[in-house]
């Protein structure tokens, strides 16, 4: 079913060919199957709703390209909105030494395997971990931890006779950074069900022992579950990164998706086996094109867009050569190589503009220049010469700058059309062609 998401949504905009915008009205069967397909991973309803309303408000007004059908443009959207949400948020270990992680999750979701895999790749980091068993519920919790502990040759702690988990994590918390460990992993119990006792059992070791990270385990397979694990869990003791396991498994991932929205917590990392190597560094593309099940539409739909800066770029390069060059197109230009990358490395390759002023402008500045443009009239961006006074208060007004931005910004694109000018018309083409892709 979900492997179809992308001949589904064809199918849903079939309709649509040779409509030039995607709408809200066009796009509505689609988004259907999209809250289908999401559903159908597991994701929570909750969820769906937010992220279809991105994707909306992401999709209405964007042009088609001529290369690719509707349907496709719309899952690369989708696509690059779910690489967003399941990314972003710093994936790195916290550099605090020693480095105390609390694992807490489920019963059954993969906690004490965890802890062993995160052991291994600590040293493998060159790092000196040692394992702290805080479940004392379950002797052959104790059992499973010094096993996993061997085998990778990784001291655990552990005193069968102390029945109180928290005593246990303070008591070797201390007596691990007396033993030079410079990261010390606790491995928690967890209960089938959140309840009361389990979660104020982690607050306390919490409040104890104070890690650096505080890791949720949870089985992909969770489904519309995750939510309510992600909110309990992170309203006790504010989780600082996921672990995702099983991924391995045919669950659909939609739990990911859940997790991540609920908690703001990133996913650190994937267990895809129940080997001690099988954890690896989480990546949200992977993560998203499974969530989707859809194959290379993403790179087909990249390819197209290449077609159409290609396409603008020599429509560019034509007016340029004529000097037909205005506001409108400075605008256009601009929000083009704002996608491209840095404008300065733009400019470096048109001869001639490396000393002009514009070299070293940042986002913020390129955000106000689009700001001042977006508040002229089309009259006034086609023929800024009758940019008087009174016209520049106005825009400086509109566009929340001053007047002196506005007569900067006129002066510049002046400069700029002025070495256009000179620029014979080959070299404004193969400057053009240079864009960096
Ligand atoms: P805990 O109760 O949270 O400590 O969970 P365990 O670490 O004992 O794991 C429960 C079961 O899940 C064990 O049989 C593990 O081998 C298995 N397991 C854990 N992580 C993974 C994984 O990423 N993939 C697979 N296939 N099995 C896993
Ligand atoms: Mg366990």
């Amino acid at each position: 079913m979900l492997e179809n998401l992308t001949e589904r949504l064809t199918k849903a905009l079939r309709n649509l060919r040779g409509v030039g915008k995607l709408s809200e009205e066009n796009m509505a069967e689609a988004l259907a199957e999209v809250r289908q397909a999401l559903l159908g991973a597991d994701v929570h309803f909750k969820v769906v709703r937010e992220f279809i309303e991105r994707v909306k408000a992401e999709s209405v007004g964007k042009e088609v390209l001529q290369s690719v059908t509707p349907g496709q443009q719309l899952v690369k959207i989708i696509h690059d909105e779910l690489v967003n949400l399941l990314g972003g948020g710093a994936t790195e270990l916290s550099p605090i030494r020693p480095l105390k992680i609390l694992m807490v999750g489920l019963h059954g979701s993969g906690k004490t395997t965890t802890s062993a895999k995160l052991a291994k790749l600590l040293k493998k980091r060159g790092m000196n971990p040692c394992l702290v068993a805080c479940d004392v519920y379950r002797p052959a919790a104790i059992d499973q931890l010094e096993a996993l502990g061997r085998q990778i040759d990784v001291k655990v702690y552990s005193d069968r006779g102390e029945n109180s988990a928290v005593k246990i994590a303070k008591r070797f918390e201390r007596q691990a950074s007396e033993d030079g460990y410079d990261a010390v992993i606790f491995d928690t119990a967890g209960r089938l069900q959140i309840d009361e006792g389990l979660i104020k059992e982690i607050i306390d070791i919490k409040d104890l022992v104070n890690p650096a990270e505080v890791f949720l385990v949870a089985d992909s397979a969770l489904g519309q579950e995750a939510v309510n694990v992600a909110k309990h869990f992170n309203e006790a003791v504010s989780i600082t990164g996921v672990v995702l396991t099983k991924l391995d498994g045919d669950a659909r991932g939609g739990a990911a998706l859940s997790i991540k929205t609920v908690s703001g917590a990133p996913i650190k990392f994937a267990g895809v086996g129940e080997k001690l190597d099988d954890l690896d560094v989480f990546h949200p593309d992977r993560m998203a094109q499974r969530i989707l099940g859809m194959g290379d539409v993403v790179s087909l739909v990249e390819k197209a867009q290449e077609v159409v800066d290609e396409k603008e770029a020599m429509r560019m390069a034509e007016k340029l050569r004529k000097a037909e060059f205005d506001l409108e197109d400075f605008l256009s230009q601009m929000r083009q190589i704002k996608k491209l990358g840095s404008m300065g490395s733009l400019l470096k390759m048109i001869p001639g503009l490396s000393g002009v002023q514009i070299g070293e402008r940042e986002e913020k500045k390129m955000k106000q220049t689009e700001a001042i443009i977006l508040s002229m009239t089309p009259q006034e961006r086609q023929n800024p010469n009758i940019l008087n006074a009174r016209r520049r208060l106005r825009i400086a007004k509109g566009s929340g700058t001053e007047v002196r931005d506005v007569n900067t910004l006129i002066k510049q694109f002046e400069q700029m059309r002025k070495i256009m000018k000179m620029m014979k018309g080959d070299g404004a083409r193969k400057m053009m062609r240079n864009f960096p892709k």
